[in-house]
């Protein structure tokens, strides 16, 4: 394909994917937007391949059966509830492929830059190498925390605002030294670097507690854009450029956006959980005791009830109960009851995860209100029905400056007049916080798995 030709296709395709980004911005639009993405894509894909400078259509083809078959298994196995540490798991893959590319590209035998532009490549490759390792091993640890199967407690060492910021001065100084002996002596400083940036990368998701884990998911997010931006300068791949900045930067504003819904400082909560030192007190203590009821009893405050408000949380998706939510909608507002959703921005394990289950259930895009949209109606509610959440309806952050999650804003859940909480034990919710919410006066906890329950409401009224 001639050289006109492929930049025209990777015109289209930048194209195609800024207008995917405006279509998911909005879920009456994000089907549309997601195939603008997938169409950009392929075009990009296709107009790759077919360059001239691509002869090993053998490895090729290889290649891309093997990922290919590994991507569509993953892709049919997934449950919603592991779609959090898939994406995570996949922005490593990101990270890694900028460093393999960064090696690949300082040791490519047809290089054969000189002067300034050697040195420009090599800023390139040694950028690429430092974003990647940091993404891909944050990512892994991240992917390790959201699966549990690493514990969502920050690890605080003592001095881990030293180490960080020593690990950043060795980055400096090897950067200068790689950049000063060039491509003849630059092998160990490149391979210290990036031992050194792996082990930052492990040691900056592991300082983070649990309830600042949105941030650094989109935070790893906007790195693995910046990774693939680098890798392009060091193919001087264009596409790859636009995209690479077209996903850090948003990921860089959804970071942004995340921070400001939890009330957190961006700076803090990645330099690894300043904050997260005064919280020795979790509201541990003795809270009194949680009032249960049963479906029955449910469905009939639910049935007399003019207003009702549900709060979906992480415990939705893990009991698959987004389909019985949505009928008991349909039931409810059938009846005449004003059923309405309020969404926590962090609500789940991933940004927009409550969204995409309601509106994986059909539920109407007008009654899933976001939390400025409603918190403040709250009082004149008469049942709020938390199913699954815990940590976005949690008092204490409210009410306990030592709490770990002090000042991020929450679901103001027990102004309304009746609360009824869905979950089957009085555990903790992901950041580990005890909730004094279940323990208040017009509180009801319904044990068990909320699609069980939702079931059993639904079938009583
Ligand atoms: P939480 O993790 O705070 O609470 C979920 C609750 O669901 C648990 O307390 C659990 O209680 C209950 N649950 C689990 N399984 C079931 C089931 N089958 N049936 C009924 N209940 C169930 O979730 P929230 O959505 O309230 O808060 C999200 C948390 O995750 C926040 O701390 C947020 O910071 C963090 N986070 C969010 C990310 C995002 O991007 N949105 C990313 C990473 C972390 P029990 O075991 O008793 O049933």
């Amino acid at each position: 394909m001639e050289m006109g030709t492929i930049s025209a296709a990777y015109i289209a395709s930048a194209i195609l994917f800024i207008l995917s980004l405006a279509g998911l911005s909005n879920q009456e639009t994000s089907r549309r937007g997601n195939w603008y993405g997938i169409i950009g894509m392929a075009i990009a894909v296709i107009a790759t391949i077919l360059n001239k400078s691509v002869d090993a259509y053998g490895w090729l083809i290889l290649a891309t059966l093997i990922g290919g078959a590994i991507g569509a298994r993953l892709a049919a196995k997934v449950e919603m509830t592991q779609m959090p540490e898939l994406v995570a798991i996949l922005h490593s893959f990101v990270g890694m492929a900028a460093v393999l590319v960064g090696f690949a590209s300082f040791f490519d035998p047809a290089n054969t830059l000189t002067g300034t532009e050697a040195t420009i490549h090599n800023v390139e490759v040694y950028l690429g190498i430092l974003i990647g390792a940091v993404t891909f091993t944050g990512s892994v640890v991240a992917f390790g925390k959201l699966n549990g199967k690493i514990g969502s407690k920050p690890l605080l060492l003592p001095i881990r605002h030293q180490l960080n910021l020593g690990l950043l001065g060795l980055s400096i100084l090897l950067g200068w030294w790689f950049l000063s002996v060039g491509h003849d002596g630059g092998t160990l400083p490149l391979i210290i670097m990036t031992l050194l940036a792996f082990a930052f990368g492990v040691h900056m998701v592991m300082a983070i507690g649990g309830a600042d884990m949105p941030v650094v998911i989109s935070m790893l997010n906007s790195y693995s854009g910046w990774a693939a931006a680098a890798t392009g300068f060091m193919l001087s791949n264009d596409l790859l450029i636009v995209v690479g900045a077209l996903v850090g930067s948003s990921g860089a504003i959804l970071s942004y956006i995340m921070c400001r819904a939890m009330n957190r400082n961006f700076v803090s909560v990645i330099m690894g959980g300043f904050g997260t030192t005064a919280s020795s007190d979790d509201g541990d203590q003795e809270q009194g005791e949680a009032i249960a009821i049963q479906a029955e009893e449910v469905a009939h405050l639910m049935g007399d009830a003019s207003r009702v408000v549900i709060v979906p949380g992480y415990g939705m998706a893990v009991a698959n109960a987004q389909h019985a939510v949505s009928d008991l909608t349909k039931q409810l507002r059938d009846k005449g009851v004003d059923v309405q959703f309020a969404i926590h921005p962090v609500a789940g394990r991933m940004p927009g995860h409550m969204n995409v289950l309601l509106a994986e259930a059909n539920v109407p895009y007008d009654v899933v209100l976001e939390m400025d949209e409603i918190n403040d109606e709250l009082g004149d509610v008469d049942v709020v029905m938390v199913i699954g959440a815990n940590d976005i309806v949690n008092p204490s952050a409210m009410e306990n400056p030592n709490s770990p999650i002090a000042g991020m804003p929450v679901l103001e859940v027990w102004n309304a007049k009746t609360v009824i909480v869905s979950k089957r034990s009085m555990a903790t919710g992901y950041a580990g916080v005890e909730n004094p919410l279940f323990f208040r006066d017009n509180t009801r906890m319904l044990f068990g798995d909320a699609k069980d329950s939702v079931d059993g409401i639904k079938s009583s009224i």
